[in-house]
């Protein structure tokens, strides 16, 4: 089986990203697997600090445990967010393959000490660490901010050799949430061209990337919901940061949200008189399990990966 960090280099010298696909219950996780499975990709199943509090990191360990052994494809364990050392620590020594220390809310020399520390326990055991270097707009889980500051590509290069961490999330003007921009996205390529000329061998990770469907809006607000104004990146940016850039991992949490409720909404309105829960569950995993296998095709190019 191959290993995370084969695709590290893999998917810069051929042109296509991972999904770091965000679960946070038994369905969403079976639907993510079934789409990476239908299009032989590899996977990152992202758990957030919410999502680790919520299913408990026991739980979340033998749930990706056996999903690995059944689906038989690429799938690495990886804590999206950690905020502090402590729960980067818990994450690693559960068995998570890869985490993410974010400190970019911190100022510069507070983020590098911050990553360091976690890269060196990190390393010892074998584990993968993203770090992040500026700041992305937009709220999701415990993730808020108002502003973007856009990673500056001079910092970048010196974060990277004082920090050793493997990969770089970066800040070009991809936004967290549902709501991420009152007119059309602007991602500035000529900041990502500037950093991965100072860092060519990093894989760069862009996170705040859903593209938030806006069938999925439309249907939850056609079966009760009230999401007013939910706008995402477009699918045609995204794919050609994953083929025609140093990216190697593109996050997805809102757009497996929106997914899941607007499959479920739309399940009890049609079946009123339903109360097993299974069957509105197995149809919001098999929506997820095409939203996932048309965005390995469609996005990120990381069909027949696996
Ligand atoms: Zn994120």
């Amino acid at each position: 089986m191959k290993t995370l960090r084969f695709y590290l280099d893999d998917c810069l010298k051929k042109g296509y990203a991972i999904g770091g696909y965000n679960f946070s219950n038994y369905e969403s996780l079976r639907g993510i697997c079934e789409g990476c499975k239908q299009t032989n990709s590899p996977a990152l199943l992202c758990v957030s600090e919410g999502a680790l509090s919520y299913l408990g990191e026991k739980f979340v360990v033998n749930m990706y445990e056996s999903v690995k052994k059944e689906y038989k494809i690429p799938l690495f364990l990886h804590l999206d967010h950690g905020k502090s050392f402590e729960v980067c620590k818990k994450a690693i020594d559960a068995g998570f393959e890869s985490v993410m220390i974010d400190a970019s809310a911190l100022a510069y020399e507070e983020n590098v000490k911050l990553t360091k520390k976690v890269v060196d326990y990190a390393h010892k055991k074998g584990v993968i660490v993203e770090a992040e270097l500026g700041v992305l707009a937009g709220i999701e889980d415990n993730v808020k901010a108002k502003k973007n500051r856009f990673t500056d590509p001079a910092l970048a290069k010196s974060f990277v050799e004082k920090t050793g961490c493997d990969t770089l999330a970066v800040a070009v003007g991809t936004s967290h949430g549902a709501y991420k921009f009152k007119g059309k996205a602007k991602i500035h390529f000529d900041i990502l061209s500037e950093i991965e000329k100072a860092i060519p061998s990093t894989p760069l990770v862009m996170h705040g990337a859903s593209s938030v469907p806006q069938k999925y809006v439309k249907s939850i607000n056609q079966y009760g919901g009230n999401i007013q104004g939910a706008r995402g990146t477009s699918e045609s940016i995204l794919h050609e940061l994953a083929t025609a850039h140093n990216v190697y991992k593109i996050n997805t949490d809102t757009d497996i949200r929106l997914c899941y409720m607007a499959s479920i909404r739309k399940n009890l309105t049609d079946n009123p008189s339903n109360f097993d829960m299974r069957k509105p569950g197995k149809v919001a995993i098999s929506e997820i399990a095409k939203l996932v296998a048309q965005k390995n095709e469609k996005v990120l190019n990381s069909q027949n990966k696996g």
